[in-house]
Protein backbone atom coordinates (compact mmCIF):
# COMPACT_ATOMS: atom_id res chain seq x y z
CA UNK A 1 0.00 0.00 0.00
CA UNK A 2 1.77 3.32 -0.63
CA UNK A 3 1.37 6.46 1.07
CA UNK A 4 -2.06 8.13 -0.47
CA UNK A 5 -3.91 5.09 -0.31
CA UNK A 6 -2.68 4.25 2.92
CA UNK A 7 -3.86 7.81 4.27
CA UNK A 8 -7.17 7.26 2.23
CA UNK A 9 -7.48 3.75 3.89
CA UNK A 10 -7.19 5.32 7.53
CA UNK A 11 -9.44 8.08 6.62
CA UNK A 12 -12.36 5.69 5.64
CA UNK A 13 -11.27 3.48 8.90
CA UNK A 14 -11.44 6.90 11.29
CA UNK A 15 -14.80 8.17 9.43
CA UNK A 16 -16.41 4.34 9.91
CA UNK A 17 -15.00 4.19 13.59
CA UNK A 18 -16.06 7.97 14.82
CA UNK A 19 -20.05 6.61 13.07
CA UNK A 20 -20.00 3.81 15.20
CA UNK A 21 -19.23 5.42 18.16
CA UNK A 22 -22.26 8.06 17.18
CA UNK A 23 -24.29 5.45 16.87
CA UNK A 24 -23.65 3.26 20.13
CA UNK A 25 -22.94 6.08 22.18
CA UNK A 26 -24.87 6.14 25.42
CA UNK A 27 -27.36 8.88 26.23
CA UNK A 28 -25.87 12.45 26.79
CA UNK A 29 -25.85 13.56 30.37
CA UNK A 30 -24.90 16.64 31.63
CA UNK A 31 -21.57 17.45 32.97
CA UNK A 32 -21.41 18.41 36.87
CA UNK A 33 -19.94 21.84 36.49
CA UNK A 34 -17.62 22.57 39.65
CA UNK A 35 -16.53 26.37 40.78
CA UNK A 36 -13.46 25.80 43.36
CA UNK A 37 -11.32 28.33 44.56
CA UNK A 38 -7.51 28.91 45.18
CA UNK A 39 -5.79 30.86 47.64
CA UNK A 40 -2.10 32.01 46.68
CA UNK A 41 0.76 32.79 49.35
CA UNK A 42 1.61 35.42 46.73
CA UNK A 43 1.13 39.33 46.85
CA UNK A 44 -2.61 40.08 44.48
CA UNK A 45 -1.45 40.26 40.57
CA UNK A 46 1.97 39.65 41.79
CA UNK A 47 4.24 38.91 37.84
CA UNK A 48 5.06 35.17 37.39
CA UNK A 49 4.40 34.06 40.40
CA UNK A 50 0.66 35.48 40.24
CA UNK A 51 0.47 35.23 36.75
CA UNK A 52 1.47 31.23 36.84
CA UNK A 53 -1.73 30.59 39.47
CA UNK A 54 -4.13 32.78 36.87
CA UNK A 55 -2.58 30.78 33.97
CA UNK A 56 -3.02 27.36 35.69
CA UNK A 57 -7.09 28.39 36.34
CA UNK A 58 -7.05 29.02 33.06
CA UNK A 59 -5.48 25.87 31.49
CA UNK A 60 -7.85 23.87 33.58
CA UNK A 61 -11.14 25.60 32.54
CA UNK A 62 -10.39 25.22 29.01
CA UNK A 63 -8.86 21.69 28.83
CA UNK A 64 -12.17 20.75 31.66
CA UNK A 65 -14.43 22.54 28.20
CA UNK A 66 -15.14 25.23 31.11
CA UNK A 67 -16.46 22.00 33.54
CA UNK A 68 -14.20 23.04 36.42
CA UNK A 69 -13.63 26.64 37.43
CA UNK A 70 -11.20 28.35 39.56
CA UNK A 71 -11.51 31.71 41.04
CA UNK A 72 -8.49 33.02 42.57
CA UNK A 73 -7.81 35.24 45.80
CA UNK A 74 -4.15 36.66 45.92
CA UNK A 75 -2.54 36.47 49.48
CA UNK A 76 -4.49 38.42 52.26
CA UNK A 77 -7.38 38.49 49.45
CA UNK A 78 -9.45 35.38 51.75
CA UNK A 79 -7.20 34.47 54.02
CA UNK A 80 -3.81 35.76 55.29
CA UNK A 81 -0.87 34.41 52.40
CA UNK A 82 0.63 32.12 55.38
CA UNK A 83 -2.71 30.64 56.62
CA UNK A 84 -3.26 28.97 53.24
CA UNK A 85 -2.60 25.91 54.18
CA UNK A 86 -4.56 25.41 57.03
CA UNK A 87 -7.76 26.56 54.97
CA UNK A 88 -7.32 24.16 52.14
CA UNK A 89 -6.07 21.45 54.94
CA UNK A 90 -9.68 22.12 56.67
CA UNK A 91 -11.34 22.24 52.94
CA UNK A 92 -12.47 25.55 53.56
CA UNK A 93 -10.97 26.60 50.20
CA UNK A 94 -10.40 23.70 47.97
CA UNK A 95 -6.56 24.80 46.65
CA UNK A 96 -3.86 26.84 46.81
CA UNK A 97 -0.54 27.90 44.75
CA UNK A 98 2.19 28.50 47.35
CA UNK A 99 5.78 27.30 48.21
CA UNK A 100 6.12 24.42 50.55
CA UNK A 101 8.74 25.61 52.65
CA UNK A 102 6.43 27.85 54.45
CA UNK A 103 4.66 24.94 56.16
CA UNK A 104 7.99 23.73 57.40
CA UNK A 105 6.06 25.11 61.33
CA UNK A 106 3.70 22.21 60.84
CA UNK A 107 5.55 19.40 58.96
CA UNK A 108 9.32 19.92 58.84
CA UNK A 109 10.24 17.48 56.11
CA UNK A 110 7.57 19.98 53.57
CA UNK A 111 11.02 22.10 53.02
CA UNK A 112 12.77 19.86 51.23
CA UNK A 113 10.04 19.99 48.46
CA UNK A 114 10.64 23.37 47.96
CA UNK A 115 14.31 24.05 47.91
CA UNK A 116 17.55 21.88 49.45
CA UNK A 117 20.97 24.53 49.79
CA UNK A 118 23.86 22.36 47.46
CA UNK A 119 20.69 20.20 46.18
CA UNK A 120 19.68 19.55 43.27
CA UNK A 121 18.75 21.84 40.08
CA UNK A 122 15.55 21.88 38.04
CA UNK A 123 16.14 18.80 35.70
CA UNK A 124 17.33 16.76 38.47
CA UNK A 125 14.53 17.76 41.14
CA UNK A 126 11.96 17.24 38.22
CA UNK A 127 13.70 13.78 37.94
CA UNK A 128 13.31 13.06 41.65
CA UNK A 129 9.58 14.32 41.01
CA UNK A 130 8.33 12.27 38.72
CA UNK A 131 10.51 9.05 38.38
CA UNK A 132 12.30 8.97 41.52
CA UNK A 133 10.15 8.56 44.06
CA UNK A 134 9.87 12.46 45.52
CA UNK A 135 6.18 13.00 44.42
CA UNK A 136 5.20 9.98 46.62
CA UNK A 137 7.12 11.11 49.65
CA UNK A 138 5.64 14.36 48.92
CA UNK A 139 2.05 12.99 49.59
CA UNK A 140 3.12 10.98 52.43
CA UNK A 141 4.16 14.31 54.32
CA UNK A 142 0.74 16.27 53.41
CA UNK A 143 -1.50 12.59 53.87
CA UNK A 144 -1.61 13.83 57.81
CA UNK A 145 -3.19 17.68 56.31
CA UNK A 146 -5.62 16.39 54.34
CA UNK A 147 -3.65 17.21 51.51
CA UNK A 148 -2.49 16.79 48.08
CA UNK A 149 0.49 18.64 46.66
CA UNK A 150 2.49 18.49 43.26
CA UNK A 151 5.12 20.69 41.63
CA UNK A 152 3.50 24.20 39.88
CA UNK A 153 6.82 25.73 38.76
CA UNK A 154 10.43 25.85 39.35
CA UNK A 155 12.68 28.78 39.10
CA UNK A 156 15.87 27.34 38.06
CA UNK A 157 18.99 28.40 39.82
CA UNK A 158 18.78 31.15 41.76
CA UNK A 159 20.62 34.35 42.79
CA UNK A 160 22.40 34.56 46.07
CA UNK A 161 21.20 37.38 47.31
CA UNK A 162 21.59 41.51 47.61
CA UNK A 163 24.44 42.74 49.68
CA UNK A 164 25.16 46.29 50.81
CA UNK A 165 29.04 44.80 51.94
CA UNK A 166 30.95 42.47 50.19
CA UNK A 167 31.13 38.82 51.56
CA UNK A 168 34.74 38.46 51.56
CA UNK A 169 35.10 35.64 54.58
CA UNK A 170 32.33 33.14 56.28
CA UNK A 171 33.07 36.05 59.19
CA UNK A 172 31.15 38.96 56.96
CA UNK A 173 27.81 37.09 58.31
CA UNK A 174 28.07 37.47 61.51
CA UNK A 175 25.67 40.26 62.67
CA UNK A 176 24.08 40.38 59.34
CA UNK A 177 19.94 40.68 59.01
CA UNK A 178 19.38 39.30 55.76
CA UNK A 179 16.12 37.84 54.58
CA UNK A 180 16.45 33.81 53.59
CA UNK A 181 13.53 31.47 53.85
CA UNK A 182 13.99 27.71 54.31
CA UNK A 183 17.55 25.89 55.14
CA UNK A 184 19.60 28.76 53.87
CA UNK A 185 18.04 30.64 56.48
CA UNK A 186 19.20 27.83 59.14
CA UNK A 187 22.38 27.57 57.50
CA UNK A 188 23.21 31.20 57.41
CA UNK A 189 21.85 31.40 61.12
CA UNK A 190 24.99 28.62 61.71
CA UNK A 191 27.42 30.91 60.05
CA UNK A 192 26.05 34.13 62.94
CA UNK A 193 23.16 35.67 60.75
CA UNK A 194 20.15 36.88 61.56
CA UNK A 195 17.38 35.54 59.54
CA UNK A 196 14.41 38.19 59.00
CA UNK A 197 11.72 36.61 57.57
CA UNK A 198 9.99 39.03 55.19
CA UNK A 199 6.74 37.84 52.61
CA UNK A 200 7.58 39.30 49.27
CA UNK A 201 5.88 42.52 49.17
CA UNK A 202 7.56 43.75 52.45
CA UNK A 203 11.33 42.88 51.35
CA UNK A 204 11.84 46.10 49.26
CA UNK A 205 10.52 48.55 52.31
CA UNK A 206 13.19 46.10 54.52
CA UNK A 207 15.91 46.72 52.64
CA UNK A 208 15.29 50.59 52.10
CA UNK A 209 14.67 51.12 55.63
CA UNK A 210 17.88 48.76 56.88
CA UNK A 211 15.72 46.73 59.29
CA UNK A 212 17.68 43.85 56.95
CA UNK A 213 20.65 44.68 55.35
CA UNK A 214 20.63 41.80 52.91
CA UNK A 215 17.53 39.72 50.52
CA UNK A 216 17.68 36.77 48.21
CA UNK A 217 14.69 36.29 46.35
CA UNK A 218 14.75 34.47 43.26
CA UNK A 219 16.76 35.61 40.21
CA UNK A 220 17.64 38.81 38.14
CA UNK A 221 14.22 38.64 36.22
CA UNK A 222 12.51 38.57 38.78
CA UNK A 223 14.69 40.78 41.53
CA UNK A 224 14.46 43.30 38.98
CA UNK A 225 10.90 43.49 38.94
CA UNK A 226 10.55 43.66 42.27
CA UNK A 227 13.08 46.71 42.08
CA UNK A 228 16.01 45.15 44.76
CA UNK A 229 18.53 47.17 42.66
CA UNK A 230 17.21 50.29 44.00
CA UNK A 231 18.02 49.09 47.65
CA UNK A 232 21.62 47.42 47.48
CA UNK A 233 24.84 47.36 45.11
CA UNK A 234 25.95 44.05 45.39
CA UNK A 235 24.55 40.84 43.40
CA UNK A 236 26.01 37.49 44.78
CA UNK A 237 25.98 34.17 42.91
CA UNK A 238 25.44 31.50 42.72
CA UNK A 239 22.29 30.50 44.45
CA UNK A 240 23.61 27.76 47.01
CA UNK A 241 20.17 27.89 48.91
CA UNK A 242 17.99 27.38 46.17
CA UNK A 243 19.68 25.67 43.04
CA UNK A 244 16.06 25.45 41.95
CA UNK A 245 13.14 26.16 43.61
CA UNK A 246 9.39 24.62 43.63
CA UNK A 247 6.11 26.22 43.92
CA UNK A 248 3.41 23.78 44.96
CA UNK A 249 0.11 23.34 44.14
CA UNK A 250 -1.70 21.78 47.13
CA UNK A 251 -5.67 20.42 47.33
CA UNK A 252 -7.79 19.44 49.44
CA UNK A 253 -7.71 16.04 49.59
CA UNK A 254 -11.70 15.19 49.66
CA UNK A 255 -12.85 18.23 46.86
CA UNK A 256 -9.80 16.16 45.01
CA UNK A 257 -11.25 12.46 45.69
CA UNK A 258 -14.76 14.35 44.68
CA UNK A 259 -13.99 15.22 40.72
CA UNK A 260 -14.18 12.94 37.97
CA UNK A 261 -11.04 10.97 36.74
CA UNK A 262 -11.06 13.24 33.98
CA UNK A 263 -10.88 16.59 35.96
CA UNK A 264 -8.18 14.67 37.93
CA UNK A 265 -5.98 14.47 35.00
CA UNK A 266 -6.83 17.74 33.86
CA UNK A 267 -5.45 19.29 37.07
CA UNK A 268 -2.42 16.71 36.77
CA UNK A 269 -1.50 17.97 33.42
CA UNK A 270 -2.10 21.64 33.89
CA UNK A 271 0.42 21.61 36.45
CA UNK A 272 3.17 19.63 34.78
CA UNK A 273 2.65 21.98 31.96
CA UNK A 274 3.03 24.89 34.14
CA UNK A 275 6.07 23.38 36.00
CA UNK A 276 7.78 23.74 32.35
CA UNK A 277 6.25 27.21 31.42
CA UNK A 278 7.66 29.22 34.45
CA UNK A 279 11.03 27.33 34.40
CA UNK A 280 11.65 28.46 30.38
CA UNK A 281 10.36 32.16 31.13
CA UNK A 282 13.13 32.50 33.81
CA UNK A 283 15.49 30.36 31.75
CA UNK A 284 14.86 32.47 28.83
CA UNK A 285 14.74 36.21 30.43
CA UNK A 286 17.08 35.72 33.29
CA UNK A 287 20.29 36.70 31.32
CA UNK A 288 18.63 39.83 29.56
CA UNK A 289 17.90 41.09 32.67
CA UNK A 290 21.36 40.53 34.43
CA UNK A 291 22.90 42.71 31.71
CA UNK A 292 20.31 45.29 32.17
CA UNK A 293 20.89 45.41 36.09
CA UNK A 294 24.97 45.43 35.51
CA UNK A 295 25.11 47.92 32.26
CA UNK A 296 21.48 50.22 33.22
CA UNK A 297 21.76 50.16 36.85
CA UNK A 298 25.18 49.95 37.89
CA UNK A 299 24.87 46.85 39.69
CA UNK A 300 28.22 44.91 40.83
CA UNK A 301 27.49 41.13 39.86
CA UNK A 302 29.90 39.12 42.94
CA UNK A 303 30.88 35.52 43.20
CA UNK A 304 30.74 34.12 46.59
CA UNK A 305 34.46 32.83 47.56
CA UNK A 306 35.08 29.34 47.53
CA UNK A 307 36.18 29.57 51.35
CA UNK A 308 32.79 31.02 52.12
CA UNK A 309 30.87 28.45 49.67
CA UNK A 310 32.77 25.12 51.79
CA UNK A 311 31.78 26.83 54.81
CA UNK A 312 28.28 26.98 54.02
CA UNK A 313 27.99 23.90 52.82
CA UNK A 314 30.22 22.31 56.12
CA UNK A 315 26.92 24.18 57.82
CA UNK A 316 24.31 22.90 55.80
CA UNK A 317 25.48 19.26 56.99
CA UNK A 318 24.89 20.64 60.19
CA UNK A 319 21.86 22.19 59.64
CA UNK A 320 20.55 18.57 57.80
CA UNK A 321 22.36 16.01 60.57
CA UNK A 322 20.23 17.63 63.24
CA UNK A 323 16.78 17.73 61.48
CA UNK A 324 16.95 14.64 60.25
CA UNK A 325 18.21 13.09 64.01
CA UNK A 326 15.22 14.76 65.43
CA UNK A 327 12.45 14.06 62.64
CA UNK A 328 12.40 10.64 61.35
CA UNK A 329 10.20 11.77 58.07
CA UNK A 330 12.81 14.66 57.29
CA UNK A 331 15.00 11.69 57.73
CA UNK A 332 13.27 9.22 55.09
CA UNK A 333 12.79 12.04 52.84
CA UNK A 334 16.33 13.29 52.86
CA UNK A 335 17.71 9.59 52.57
CA UNK A 336 15.92 9.43 49.67
CA UNK A 337 16.79 13.35 48.06
CA UNK A 338 20.38 12.44 48.64
CA UNK A 339 20.56 9.25 47.03
CA UNK A 340 19.03 10.50 43.87
CA UNK A 341 21.10 13.80 43.96
CA UNK A 342 24.19 11.52 44.35
CA UNK A 343 23.16 9.11 41.27
CA UNK A 344 22.21 12.17 38.75
CA UNK A 345 25.28 13.93 40.05
CA UNK A 346 27.38 11.17 38.87
CA UNK A 347 25.72 11.34 35.75
CA UNK A 348 25.60 15.29 35.27
CA UNK A 349 29.74 14.44 35.16
CA UNK A 350 29.87 12.59 31.81
CA UNK A 351 26.68 14.73 30.36
CA UNK A 352 25.57 18.01 31.47
CA UNK A 353 28.76 18.79 33.15
CA UNK A 354 31.53 17.36 30.81
CA UNK A 355 29.30 18.78 27.50
CA UNK A 356 29.47 22.44 28.83
CA UNK A 357 33.06 22.46 29.79
CA UNK A 358 33.55 21.44 25.72
CA UNK A 359 31.98 24.55 24.81
CA UNK A 360 35.15 26.75 25.53
CA UNK A 361 37.36 24.38 23.78
CA1 LIG B 1 14.79 32.34 46.99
Amino acid sequence: MDENSRRNFLKKAGAVTGATFAVGAPAVHVARKYNWRMVTAWPPNSPLLGEGAEMLARLIEEMSGGKLKIRIYGGGELVPPLESFEAVSQGVIEMGHGSSYFWGGKAAAAIFFTAVPFGMTAQQTNGWFYAGGGLELWQEVYAPFNLISMPVANTGVQMGGWFNKEIRTIEDYKGLKMRMPGFGGRVITKAGATVVLSVGSEIYMNMERGVIDAAEWVGPYHDYLMGFHRTAKYYYYPGWQEPSATLELFINRKAFESLTKDLQAVIKTAAYRMNLWILSEFESRNNIYLQKLINAYGVQLKRFPDSVLKALKSHTKDVMDELTSKDPMSKKVYASYSKFQKDVSAWAAVSEIAYNSILGL
